[in-house]
């Protein structure tokens, strides 16, 4: 059994990581910006903190120099999942609030591992879909994009708006990271993941509905009738299967070494949340005023961009989940939500 250090553990994508680790008998150090950031978990995952396989360590600025050295000195790692990174829209400073935190963040934690951890073998870093595609192209019909595409963006175009800078701040946080393994040839390796939207049950502290993650109020807020689906991306991957991709990225992966993956189940359309409330919920889609909008037309007819994923098939033998899969488990979960009143 390992030892880990997983970053962000209050996170959406970390709270399902975490179960992971944790079923698989691993011991987990998590990392979050304040010590009440771990009430939850606490309580969610009594058992493992009583028995000394949960631990949290605070770690209030990822941006400051040397900011993960104590937690990293404090026990012997074997791996380091890096999770934490803005994903938010309310943010007044794009440089300070998101490219700093995704960067610096980045960087910081790949030279703390490499000053202080000589233990950690494998550092993975949640990267993102926004590293690999082109915004400027689009729907772009007939590209299958890959690992070896990356997104062109600047740091300069990051600063024109927020949906822009959060692309940004994830293109330039790989980037760096992959810099940092080219020049500093450090002793750990680093396996980079890159999952387009990423949905499915909230493991996560939920205080109430409104403050779901970024990406699972995409389905809440349809399925709460207050908007219409949003289109943007067209690619997804459900968070049980990126938190097992974490999982294979550092266990017995010596082929994930110094790689990066797109991770994702394949297509999607967000009409597919929106037919989906319909035919399973459609007393709540009447009631809620949801708009059927265009029912079973999913994308425009010039057809959309698709996404390559047969090297994590191969290297890292993974399995992807249906979306009707997700959603049923997903919005019986904002069901459970709603019904303790948050
Ligand atoms: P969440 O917002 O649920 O979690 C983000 C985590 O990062 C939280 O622990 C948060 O801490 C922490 N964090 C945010 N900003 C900062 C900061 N300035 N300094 C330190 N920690 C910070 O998002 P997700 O779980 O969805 O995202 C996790 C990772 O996955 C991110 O790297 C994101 O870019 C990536 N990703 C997410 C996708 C999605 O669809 N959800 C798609 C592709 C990639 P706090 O709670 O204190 O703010």
């Amino acid at each position: 059994m390992s030892t880990v250090l997983l970053t962000g553990a209050n996170g959406f994508i970390a709270a399902t990581i975490l179960r992971k680790l944790l079923e698989r008998g691993h011991t987990v150090v998590g990392t979050v910006r304040s010590e009440s950031k771990a009430t939850f978990l606490r309580e969610q995952f009594k058992a493992a903190v009583d028995s000394d396989k949960l631990k949290f360590a605070v770690v209030d600025d990822i941006t400051a120099p040397g900011a993960f050295d104590e937690v990293l000195r404090a026990y012997q790692f074997d791996a380091v999942l890096h999770t934490s990174s803005p994903f938010r829209y309310n943010i007044t400073d794009i440089d300070e609030e998101l490219l700093q935190p995704a960067i610096q963040g980045t960087t910081g934690i790949l030279d703390s591992v490499n000053r202080v951890a000589p233990s950690v073998k494998r550092v993975v870093v949640t990267s993102s879909f926004a590293s690999v595609v082109n915004r400027t192209k689009g729907t772009w019909p007939g590209k299958v994009y890959t690992e070896a595409d990356w997104n062109p963006t600047t740091r300069e175009e990051g600063l024109k708006d927020v949906g822009s800078g959060y692309y940004a701040s994830k293109t330039l946080a790989e980037q760096a990271a992959w810099d940092f393994v080219k020049e500093k040839n450090p002793r750990f390796t680093l396996t980079t993941l890159c999952p387009p939207m990423v949905y499915g049950p909230p493991e996560q502290e939920v205080p109430s509905m409104v403050k779901l993650n970024v990406s699972n109020l995409d389905i809440y807020d349809i399925f709460n009738g207050a908007s219409d689906p949003r289109y943007g991306v067209w690619v997804w991957i459900d968070v049980r299967d990126l938190a097992e991709a974490h999982v294979l990225a550092w266990c017995d992966a010596a082929i994930a070494a110094n790689q990066r993956y797109i991770v994702s189940q394949g297509n999607f359309s967000p009409q597919m949340f929106v037919d989906y409330i319909w035919k399973h919920y459609p007393e709540r889609a009447a009631a809620k005023g949801i708009n059927k909008h265009s029912p079973g037309k999913y994308y425009s007819d010039e057809g959309i961009y698709g996404v390559d994923t047969s090297k994590s098939v191969k290297d890292l033998g993974m399995k992807y989940t249906p979306i009707e899969d997700m959603l049923r488990d997903t919005l019986k979960r904002f069901e459970d939500l709603e019904a303790e009143g948050k």
